[in-house]
């Protein structure tokens, strides 16, 4: 699985960065990036990040 982030989305409240800071990070400027990707095993996890993005900016593709 690979995480995505849509840019025109976001609007860097920084859940995701929140709940699992080796994956997000949230910029100054601009929406959060991807500095990571988790392995399969975190997919629970991840779908918690998911849900809890105000925006749904996250997505997975597989
Ligand atoms: S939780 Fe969603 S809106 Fe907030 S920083 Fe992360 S991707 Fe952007």
């Amino acid at each position: 699985m690979r995480i995505t982030i849509d840019g025109s989305k976001c609007v860097g409240a920084g859940n995701c960065e929140a709940d699992m800071h080796d994956v997000f990070e949230v910029q100054d400027v601009g929406p959060t990036k991807v500095v990571g990707q988790p392995p399969e095993d975190r997919r629970r996890q991840l779908e918690f990040v998911i849900g809890n993005c105000p925006a749904r900016a996250i997505g997975i593709d597989e």
